[in-house]
């Protein structure tokens, strides 16, 4: 989360954009709607702390575009957010709804804090604040908050609770990611996963590589990787041979079995020490011979330095922004097949607009409905991109984007701003 000019993820942002508003021809005006956001917040939070001391938070809010729709998008607490982080996140998110194809925008919400340094009640006090701030700009049809880095179902509980409080009703919709039984929708827990399951799946069909049997390595085995590890291997037939988190990588290529790794780490807190593989560096695991790498870790994973070492088929990217720039022209040069971020992780953002539909009709759907709702967006917005991909002869990622801005553009356009 580095914002010197030399890497401002905003900067990374406005380029794609650039590039994509040639490609498609779009005007000046559509053009400069499209690299900046439309409204953005900027508030403080006071917070009594624990020892009776008040401290002040800096928080924001970014609506980065609702020409298609209410913004969407998560909230971070983390000590080294930034504005210009926010205004990246939420630009993509309007571009991963779009792709998607939800009738939503994109945004994005942070604090500048250490939760991991808070205590509970601390942490309740910053929710209801940030939601104090940001109430009367937000609603299920202007803006709906999601949890993200460090914020959690519980904490998107206490700040629905606080915008009930403010507005006097009922709106469960106004936020996502709530807790099964408060609003929150079955399926959203591994939805994330899934959808990159599923947009794999196609990705490989359509460049004839079989998964049945393939190889998988996965970097980060939090929320998104650990669902990758179970759903690869339940929906495509193919083998886990490769894990790590901060503290360690396991390999073994005959293959490691998902549900045990999941109890050895839940039970350890970390794969350090998993007695059924192999020990091996970060670095080794990139360069493993497998047919799907996976990033489900942080941003700037793969980069100039690792990118050559990389022999994988598909990587699919369920961390958002896993790949630099220039990592990504060293990949397109050896012909893997990146599905990129904004397609690849949509699965999750679908379900909570899931979430929001069931919400507003107050109706709540099985969990086989919500798989199967997920399948039918995730196969027609990989169609959609993969067509484009054909189209223009370029990558998935300039594809993605060529889909998704055009969409954009087109709601922009058909409302008269431009
Ligand atoms: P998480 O915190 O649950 O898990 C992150 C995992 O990555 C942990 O296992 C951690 O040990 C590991 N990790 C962190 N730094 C690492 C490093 N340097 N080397 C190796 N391992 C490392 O987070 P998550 O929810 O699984 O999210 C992971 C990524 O997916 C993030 O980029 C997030 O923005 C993206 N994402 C998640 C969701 C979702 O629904 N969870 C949705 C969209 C995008």
């Amino acid at each position: 989360m580095c914002t010197t000019d030399a890497y401002n993820p905003f900067k990374v942002a406005q380029a794609a954009i650039d590039e994509a508003c040639q490609t498609l021809g779009l005007d000046e005006a559509t053009h400069q709607m499209l690299r900046n956001p439309m409204k953005e917040f900027h508030f403080t939070i006071p917070v009594k702390m624990d020892d009776g001391s008040v401290k002040v938070f800096q928080g924001f809010r970014v609506q980065y575009n609702n020409s298609r729709g209410p913004n969407k998008g998560g909230i971070r607490f983390h000590p080294e957010e930034t504005i210009d982080t926010v205004r990246a996140l939420a630009c993509w998110m309007t571009w991963k709804t779009s792709v998607a194809d939800l009738p939503l925008g994109g945004g994005k919400g942070g604090v500048i804090c250490d939760p991991k340094s808070m205590s509970e009640g601390e942490l309740e006090r910053l929710a209801r604040g940030f939601m104090r701030q940001v109430a009367h700009y937000i609603g299920h049809k202007n803006d709906v908050p999601a949890p993200d880095v460090y914020t959690t179902p519980q904490i998107m509980a206490w700040m629905m609770d606080e915008y009930e409080t403010i507005k006097g009703y009922s709106e469960p919709g106004v936020i996502t990611g709530k807790p099964v039984g408060n609003g929150g929708s079955l399926g959203r827990g591994d939805a994330t996963a899934r959808g990159g399951v599923y947009i794999t799946r196609d990705a490989a069909k359509a460049y004839g590589i079989d998964l049945k049997g393939a190889t998988v390595a996965i970097q980060g085995f939090g929320n998104a990787g650990q669902f990758a590890a179970t759903l690869f291997e339940e929906l495509t037939g193919s083998k886990i041979v490769a894990v790590c988190d901060t503290k360690a990588a396991l390999y073994n290529p005959d293959g490691l079995d998902a549900k045990d790794v999941q109890a050895y780490k839940l039970a350890n807190g970390s794969l350090k020490g998993y007695p059924k593989a192999k020990e091996i560096s970060q670095a080794e695991l990139f360069a493993l011979k497998v047919d799907v790498l996976v990033p489900a870790a942080l941003e700037n994973s793969i980069t100039a330095e690792n990118a050559d070492s990389i022999q994988a088929k598909i990587i699919c990217e369920l961390a958002n922004g896993p790949t630099t720039p220039e990592a990504d022209k060293i990949l397109d040069a050896k012909g893997i097949v990146v599905l990129p971020d904004f397609l690849a992780n949509s699965g999750g953002v679908t379900v909570s607009y899931f979430e929001s539909v069931q919400n507003e009709y107050n109706y709540y759907w099985t969990a086989e409905e919500v798989d199967k709702a997920l399948e039918n967006k995730m196969v027609n917005a990989f169609k959609s991109v993969y067509d484009m991909s054909v189209d223009k002869k370029c990558s998935l990622r300039k594809a993605a984007y060529l889909v998704a801005i055009k969409k954009v553009a087109d709601a922009m356009k058909f409302r008269g701003w431009v």
